[in-house]
């Protein structure tokens, strides 16, 4: 029974990674028992009007994990797959995710357990204005700030503004990050994740003596931030030698023409029927022989059963928790560098900050000094955890998670825990 539960459980596995870390700094035990658990968690139905004109009652989620280092911040996801498990893990990964990038938030995140592909626009809009109505009292600017997920978009951040602002009756863009550029977005926003991703990525290639021209790239998942990261290696001269969405996984020895590949996603809405490469399996794209691998989808796409395959030197987590725990010590084992996700999926977030940044001062940047400033806040957050790797002799992942614990319980060392 236990076994069953842990193995279903997103948040069980996420608990794994900072228990080891938790152990390393000897972090106490109240201390760990507070961070374990989620400050809120909030279940909700949302009730909607198809276009038909039928009644259908959806479930709502939101989780804010904590709130040490500043209001919870974290995307809502529209996807079947979503359960209050998955919505705690990965309010639960923002926190350490925040903190590793030294951002002034907590940690928070938000879904509806519904498939977004078979609702209309009027549809979702009517799912998103009552979601952001049931959720007025607890989210604003100094709160709990949203942002896209798997599922989400810019538009539907439009509504969910646009309804939060007309219930508190005042203008309020800081509520949600990755809004339009019309009503606040952030220049660089939509590319952030991915530009982040493979910022990271080629410093440690870098350092790993794997030269950028030429190496081979495979990429799982080909939404926002699969296909920009597919685009930034190609800049970079990296040869992307496998990509795939939920269609199916196209892959060329010689390298495939990403502009062409994203050029075609964009018109059909996904890859189907993508004639740039030859077809293979979204089982067999995770087992090719490759430099780096980023798997930029969903949860434990990397686990026990395909671990021992991977043929990867370097593991770039795009995707939020796409290792489960058991494959990541096969793959430490294997000699296989992974940057984890709390740092390598990291970009979304700096540029929502940015973004909350720009919407209070009502001043926004220009998308050159988005980029720089992220490149900064990336780069400088990811040489202190290699250092610390390098220091602690542990994986990346391990460094990654005690600075991030160590940063959130300096915060709450210094407010007290009010008990
Ligand atoms: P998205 O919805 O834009 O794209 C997801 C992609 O994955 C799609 O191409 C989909 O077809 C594909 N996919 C789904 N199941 C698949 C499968 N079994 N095999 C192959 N491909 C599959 O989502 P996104 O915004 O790109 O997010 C992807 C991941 O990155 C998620 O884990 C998300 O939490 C994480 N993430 C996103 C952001 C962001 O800014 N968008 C930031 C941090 C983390």
């Amino acid at each position: 029974m236990m076994q069953a539960a842990r193995e279903v459980s997103v948040f069980g596995d996420a608990i794994a990674y900072f228990n080891e870390a938790a152990e390393l700094l000897d972090l106490e035990p109240g201390m760990r028992r507070l961070l374990t658990k989620p400050s809120r968690q909030i279940i909700f139905s949302i009730p909607f009007q198809r276009d038909s004109g039928e009644l259908e009652v959806f479930t709502g989620y939101r989780v804010q994990y904590n709130f040490a280092r500043g209001p919870a911040k974290g995307g809502i996801r529209y996807h079947p797959g979503v359960t209050l498990d998955e919505v705690t893990a990965l309010a639960f990964w923002m926190t350490w995710k925040c903190a590793v990038v030294d951002l002034p938030f907590g940690g928070g995140k938000g879904g509806v357990t519904c498939d977004p592909l078979t609702l209309s626009k009027g549809e979702l809009e009517r799912i998103t204005r009552r979601y952001a109505a049931e959720l007025v009292e607890v989210v604003g600017p100094d709160k709990d700030v949203p942002a896209p997920d798997v599922g989400t978009t810019p538009q539907i951040m439009a509504w969910f503004m646009d309804t939060y602002s007309m219930h508190v009756r005042q203008h309020v863009p800081g509520v949600v990050t990755g809004k339009p550029l019309e009503i606040g977005g952030s220049r660089g926003r939509v590319e952030a994740t991915g530009r982040g991703a493979s910022l990271v990525a080629l410093a440690q290639m870098r350092r790993m003596g794997i030269d950028p021209k030429g190496a081979r790239i495979v990429i799982q998942g080909f939404g926002n931030v699969g296909s920009v990261a597919a685009q930034m290696f190609a800049d970079a001269g990296c040869k992307v030698i496998a990509i795939s969405d939920v269609t199916g996984a196209y892959a060329s020895e010689t390298g495939l023409d990403i502009a062409n590949a994203v050029a075609y996603a964009q018109e059909h809405h996904s890859l189907d029927g993508f004639r740039g490469g030859d077809k293979i399996t979204n089982d067999a794209l995770l087992e090719l022989d490759c430099d780096v691998l980023v798997p930029a989808a969903l949860e434990k796409q990397l686990n026990v059963g395909n671990a021992a395959r991977v043929n990867a030197k370097l593991i770039v987590e795009g995707a939020n928790g796409p290792t489960t725990p058991d494959a990541d010590h096969i793959f430490t084992q294997r000699g296989i560098t992974t940057i984890p996700d709390i740092v390598a999926n990291a970009g979304g977030v700096t540029v929502s900050y940015f973004e909350w940044a720009q919407n209070r001062a009502g001043y926004p940047w220009k998308e050159s000094e988005v980029n720089e400033r992220l490149a900064d806040v990336m780069l400088d957050n990811f040489a202190k955890v290699s250092d610390l790797a390098q220091l602690r002799n542990v994986p990346l992942r391990t460094a990654a998670y005690m600075l991030a614990i160590d940063r959130v319980v300096a915060s709450m060392n210094v407010r007290g825990v009010y008990a």
